[in-house]
């Protein structure tokens, strides 16, 4: 019998552009952190945006919190891959360290919303992987909205009018997942990932690989 190989095969592949969306609330944002956590080949992009800082959120971590002039400059300059206004503040990703990650063959998430997802889609479709995150039920996205406890009641009600509209772009993505479970919707997307880096056409390195094989 022949002896096992002793070291990993590694083969090159395109890096993932991992695009999550969902309503406020459904859960995204503790998925995708909880990624970031768990998984070392993917990175966050981070967004700039006009909002105001919530307490729990740090500077160049959640966001880049910018003025409403600074965020035209970058919009202006080409320097945002895409961008949104959602529920009345301006959000964006910025392009150099999309291109950059890209460029290293890095898996990158992006925490966006349908505008942005479509965006992205339009401009590098062949490296977008998109799911979007459904909540159980609308009484429960609100209950979570109300424990967040970060937003006024203001900001909580504008949220909940705009999930409708959100939702009804859920045909637009690759994967949907009902968060009803947390573990559950994070297995999924674990899963998605997992098969997504396997896909043939992401991973150029299989010719020469393949070529060697049965040399
Ligand atoms: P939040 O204010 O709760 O952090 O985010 C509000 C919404 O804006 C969420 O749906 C989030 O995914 C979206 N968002 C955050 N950053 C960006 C971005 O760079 N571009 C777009 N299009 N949406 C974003």
């Amino acid at each position: 019998m022949a002896a096992a190989a002793s070291t990993p095969v590694k083969i090159a592949r395109r890096g993932l552009m991992l695009v999550i969306s969902s309503p406020s609330g459904a859960g995204k944002s503790t998925i995708a952190r909880t990624l970031m956590d768990r998984d070392q080949q993917i990175s966050l992009s981070v967004s700039v945006t006009t909002r105001q800082r919530r307490q729990s959120e740090i500077e160049g971590v959640h966001y880049h919190f910018v003025s409403q002039r600074e965020f035209e400059r970058l919009r202006d300059s080409d320097s945002l891959l895409e961008w949104a206004q959602v529920h009345g503040n301006y959000y964006g990703t910025p392009r150099e360290a999309v291109e950059t990650a890209m460029g290293e063959g890095r898996d990158m998430l992006f925490d966006i919303d349908w505008q942005g997802a479509q965006q992205l889609q339009e401009k590098m479709s062949a490296d977008v992987v998109s799911i979007f995150i459904l909540p159980p039920t609308m009484a429960e996205l609100q209950s979570r909205l109300h424990r967040r406890a970060e937003d006024t009641e203001e900001v909580i009600q504008t949220r909940l009018n705009n999930s409708r509209a959100e939702i009804k772009h859920w045909r637009e993505y690759d994967y949907v997942i009902v968060n009803d479970d947390l573990n559950s919707a994070f297995d999924a997307v674990q899963s998605i990932v997992k098969a997504e880096r396997l896909r043939r056409d992401r991973r150029h390195g299989l010719f020469d690989f393949v070529e060697g094989l049965i040399a």
